[in-house]
C-alpha cells in the first residue's frame, strides 16, 4: 500500500507536471506557428575566400514571434526535433528556399551561378517520404537542382546503416550536393567518408574561433582541407569574424567561407541586393 501511495504520488509530482504542461504547450505554440505562418528564411552569404566573391547562401530558419520579436532557431530547433514537427517545418525551409532561388534566378543572371544551403535534420533524414518529398519540391519549383546543397551532420553519417547509403544515394541521384555540417565535431571515423556520396565539409566555427590564438587549431583545420582534397572535396570554413582567420584558412587553402566579417545572416532583400551585380564588385 505504502508503495502505491508514493507512485501514486509520483504520478502527480508538480514539478514534472508542469514541464510536461509546458512542453505540449511549447509545441502548440510551434504547430500555430508554422499554420500561422510566423517563421522566415534568412540568407548568409558563402564567398569564394581569395575574391570574397558571392557563391552561395545558407538558408537560416526564424521565427518572427508577434510578442517576442524574432527569435534564434537554436531555441527552438530543438523542440521541433523532438516533437518531430522538424519535418513539416524542414520541409517549409526547403521550399521557402527553392521559391526564393528561382525568384532570384528569374530576375538576376547573376543568381544562376550561386548555390542555396538547406539544414537537414536527423529527424528529417529518418523520415519515410524525405526523397519523394525534396523530388516534388524541386520539380515544383523548377529550380536547378545542381544549385541545391542539403548540409547534413557527421552524426547522421555515424549510423551508418544500409539505408543512411540508400537515402544518400537516392538523393545524390536528384541531382543536389551534399555537405556534412559542422565537419570535425562528431566522432568521426574518416573511414565514411569515403563510402558515403558527399561533396562538401563544412569546417566548424569552434575550429575557426581559434585558428589564430589557440595552439592546434590551425592545424586542425588544416587538416579537414587537406583531407577535402584528398577526397576531391570543397571546403567551407564556418564563423570567420576576423580578417586574421580570413588569411589564415586561405594561406592552408581553404576555398570558401562564411562567418560576420562577410555578412551576417539577412533578409532575402540583403542578397538581392549582392545580386544585382554592382555590390558583388
Ligand atoms: P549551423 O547550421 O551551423 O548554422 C550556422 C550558424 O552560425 C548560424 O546560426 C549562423 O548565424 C551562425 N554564424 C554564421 N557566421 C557566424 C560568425 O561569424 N560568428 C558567429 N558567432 N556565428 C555565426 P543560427 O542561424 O542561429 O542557426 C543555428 C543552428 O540552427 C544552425 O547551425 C542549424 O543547426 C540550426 N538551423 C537553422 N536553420 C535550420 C533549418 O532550417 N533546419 C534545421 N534542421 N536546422 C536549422
Ligand atoms: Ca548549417
Ligand atoms: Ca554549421
Ligand atoms: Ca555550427
Amino acid at each position: 500500500a505504502k508503495g502505491a501511495g508514493r507512485d501514486r504520488y509520483a504520478l502527480f509530482d508538480p514539478a514534472m507536471y508542469a514541464d510536461i504542461m509546458r512542453e505540449a504547450e511549447d509545441r502548440a505554440e510551434l504547430e500555430g506557428a508554422l499554420a500561422g505562418q510566423e517563421f522566415v528564411v534568412h540568407y548568409q552569404p558563402i564567398v569564394d575566400l581569395p575574391t570574397s566573391r558571392l557563391i552561395g547562401v545558407e538558408a537560416l530558419v526564424r521565427w518572427q514571434h508577434p510578442e517576442r520579436g524574432l527569435i534564434g532557431p537554436n531555441t527552438f530547433i530543438p523542440l521541433a526535433e523532438s516533437t518531430g514537427l522538424i519535418v513539416p517545418l524542414g520541409r517549409w525551409v526547403l521550399r521557402q528556399a527553392c521559391e526564393q532561388l528561382a525568384a532570384w534566378c528569374a530576375e538576376f543572371p547573376l543568381a544562376r551561378g550561386i548555390r542555396v544551403n538547406v539544414n537537414l535534420s536527423a529527424r528529417q533524414f529518418q523520415h519515410e517520404g524525405l526523397v519523394e518529398e525534396i523530388a516534388g519540391i524541386l520539380a515544383g519549383t523548377g529550380v536547378n537542382p545542381h544549385q541545391i546543397v542539403l548540409e547534413i551532420t557527421e552524426s547522421l553519417l555515424m549510423q551508418d546503416t544500409d539505408s543512411t547509403i540508400d537515402t544518400l544515394g537516392r538523393l545524390k541521384a536528384l541531382g543536389v550536393r551534399l555537405a556534412i555540417d559542422d565537419f570535425g565535431t562528431g566522432y568521426s571515423s574518416l573511414s565514411y567518408l569515403k563510402r558515403f556520396p558527399v561533396d562538401i565539409l563544412k569546417i566548424d566555427r569552434s575550429f575557426v574561433d581559434g585558428i589564430d590564438t589557440v595552439d592546434g587549431d590551425a592545424t586542425l583545420a588544416e587538416a579537414v582541407v587537406q583531407l577535402g582534397r584528398a577526397l576531391q572535396l570543397q571546403t567551407v570554413a564556418e564563423g570567420i569574424e576576423t580578417a586574421e582567420q580570413w588569411s589564415t584558412l586561405q594561406d592552408l587553402g581553404c576555398e570558401f567561407g562564411q562567418g560576420y566579417l562577410f555578412a551576417r545572416p539577412g533578409a532575402a532583400a540583403e542578397i538581392a541586393t549582392i545580386l544585382t551585380g554592382t555590390a558583388a564588385d
